[in-house]
């Protein structure tokens, strides 16, 4: 069924605009061809002439529905106008990434895939004109693939102080040495941003041992891709693991200042989590569309699905779960919005709160659904794989409870107590 969209009392007339203009793109070209635009990219077997055909349709139409997205202005909307983007700020990406994501693969279809969508955002506020020139452009262009190198399985990714891949400079040139893994879209990558930790003995850009982050091509010698690690059970997937060894880029490949990594890294996450937090929400969306629409016609002992009371438990406590990590992720974007000092904890507090009601929303569906809900014929299984991830990926749940705590704690040490009108 459609995503159904009516304007949101309250909101700028922007904003309304913008969630109508996707929503119709959404409802009119992705949703009823969500099976012949990602055709392509499922099952794998030997390649006959039917099956060239088949692919050669999926990528027409994805490239058509591009091309609408880009006469309704909404290409890239997270990128300036000047990089050819729409522009749009904070609050109307985070509505419009709600709408995005009731339907399967509509964010590729924007221009706002990850991690190049967060490449390129950090390209636009860190980058330098020629850097920009060299790997924004073709980023954007869709003529270029990039990967965000930080994790390492030696060290714990929440705890990003322990990272020891290390950039010494040698004359203009850094010599970077480091093992990462869980790089996504290592495979495709033209270019990867490493987190290292600098280390400059003619001390000329200051800053020893600080994180910076550095653009290397991933044609490099010595940029090693060990594997695409297998996740559940999949025997390999593009979250890869990486050697980067006595690997030379020259010194202006540093994004940024040097020291200034982490808070690039920072700029990243922090919004980056709001963002996904409303993708989260569209796609409990559709999960919860999908089971009340199966609980409506499906018979089971004599009965509609919708007049047994466990199904009915199922969708009230899914609806539950869908306002409250909704409405606590709008404020949280507020906060975000008006820079507000609590905005750190109540972004830490969806990110916990949003990707367990969204794995508990999609659990109900699947268990409505029955076998059909764990088939590839529905995006519910991969939905479900992708809520777990959540739960320990930007940030483990743990990390942000503790955040959370702390600052709670902090507020009542100084007298006063938590506004939770605010
Ligand atoms: C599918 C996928 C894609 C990814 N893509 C990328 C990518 O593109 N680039 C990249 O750099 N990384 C990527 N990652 C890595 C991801 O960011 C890390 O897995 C995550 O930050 C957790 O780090 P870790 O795996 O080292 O777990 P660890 O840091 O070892 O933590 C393990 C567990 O310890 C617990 N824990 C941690 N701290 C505390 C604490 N203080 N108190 C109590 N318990 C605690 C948590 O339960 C946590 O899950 C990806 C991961 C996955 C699964």
């Amino acid at each position: 069924m459609p995503i159904n969209v009516t304007p949101i009392a309250g909101l700028s007339d922007k904003i309304n605009d913008v969630r109508r203009r996707t929503a119709e793109l959404v409802n009119t070209e992705i949703l009823p061809n969500e099976a012949v635009l990602w055709r392509s990219s499922r099952g794998a077997g030997h390649v006959d002439d039917e099956r060239v055909d088949e692919r050669r349709e999926s990528i027409e139409l994805r490239e058509s529905v591009k091309a609408k997205v880009a006469e309704a202005g909404l290409w890239a909307p997270h990128l300036p106008a000047e990089y050819g983007g729409a522009g749009l700020d904070f609050l109307s990406l985070a509505y419009m990434y709600e709408i995005l994501a009731y339907a399967v693969g509509a964010n590729v279809l924007f221009g706002i895939a990850a991690p190049n969508s967060g490449n390129a955002s950090i390209l636009v506020k860190y980058g330098t004109e020629e850097q920009k020139q060299r790997w924004l452009l073709p980023l954007i262009a869709g003529e270029m693939e990039s990967g965000f190198s930080m994790t390492e399985p030696e060290h714990a990714g929440s705890d990003p102080r322990s990272i020891t891949t290390e950039a010494v400079r040698d004359g203009d040139e850094w010599v970077i040495n480091g093992h990462k893994w869980f790089t996504s879209n290592g495979i495709d990558a033209n270019f990867f941003i490493v987190m290292c930790r600098t280390v400059d003995p003619t001390g000329e850009m200051g800053a020893n041992g600080h994180m910076s982050q550095i653009i290397v091509p991933a044609s490099t010698s010595g940029v090693n891709i060990v594997r695409g690690i297998g996740i559940f059970g999949g025997s390999t997937s593009d979250h890869c693991e990486i050697r980067y060894e006595n690997v030379r880029v020259p010194v202006a490949n540093t994004l940024g200042l040097v020291g200034q990594g982490h808070q690039a890294a920072q700029d990243r996450l922090g919004a980056g989590r709001v963002y996904h937090c409303m993708n989260s929400i569209g796609q409990m969306w559709r999960a919860f569309d999908l089971m009340v629409e199966r609980a409506l016609v499906r018979e089971v002992h004599g009965g509609l699905l919708k007049e047994k009371q466990f199904v009915q438990g199922f969708i009230a406590e899914s609806f539950m779960d869908l306002q409250s990590a909704r409405l606590m992720t709008i404020n949280a974007a507020e906060k975000v919005a008006n820079n507000d000092p609590d905005a750190r904890t109540a972004i830490s507090a969806i990110k916990v709160f949003v990707p367990a009601a969204y794995h508990r929303v999609v659990d109900r569906a699947i268990q409505v659904w029955g076998g059909a809900g764990v088939s590839n014929d529905l995006p519910l299984a991969q939905m479900y794989l992708t809520a777990r991830i959540l739960r320990l990926a930007d940030g483990p749940d743990e990390v942000h409870k503790i955040l959370i705590a702390k600052n709670i704690i902090h507020r009542y040490e100084a007298g006063e107590g938590w506004n939770f009108g605010s």
